[in-house]
């Protein structure tokens, strides 16, 4: 519904149509390029919480808790998705943080000047999967199985 006070504000504001072009075109450049402290997982900005150290430490929280869900230990302030959040403000680690053991290991230097034979070699797991066509709206599957080679 269109109201005179609505229609007054529009004729006083100074906004021309490429400017709310331009403004919709930088928004819609902002993915979710931020990512929840506790897991990595990106996320919108307006997704994420800020939780500072101080404050949680203010509610009775122990420095090894706030080191497990922080992640980098030396920065006074964090982002956490909504989830997270709850679970830290209630003192408990959330089912998905990195430290939890997700963390990807670090790969030995002596892995990573491999060639792609070489890799193949010590694999333990080797896929033989195939991204087909489903034939409906652009879908695609996995066709295939992995082979875990186990050695003993
Ligand atoms: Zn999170």
């Amino acid at each position: 519904m269109d109201t005179t006070a609505h229609q007054q504000a529009r004729a006083g504001s100074n906004d021309t149509w490429e400017s709310i072009m331009e403004s919709f075109k930088n928004a819609a450049k902002e993915g979710p390029t931020h990512w929840c402290w506790c897991f990595d997982r990106l996320w919108f900005n307006f997704s994420l919480t800020k939780l500072h150290k101080s404050a949680l430490k203010a509610k009775g929280l122990r420095d090894a808790f706030l080191g497990t869900v922080f992640g980098f230990e030396d920065s006074e302030s964090g982002e956490f998705c909504g989830t997270c959040a709850r679970h830290i403000m209630v003192g408990g680690v959330p089912r998905m943080c990195l430290n939890n053991g997700l963390r990807f290991p670090i790969v030995p230097a002596c892995l990573t000047d491999l060639t792609c034979l070489e890799e193949r070699c010590v694999a333990v797991r080797i896929p033989f999967m195939q991204i087909h066509s489903l034939g409906i709206d652009r879908q695609v599957g996995l066709k295939g199985c992995i082979i875990v080679f186990l050695w003993t």
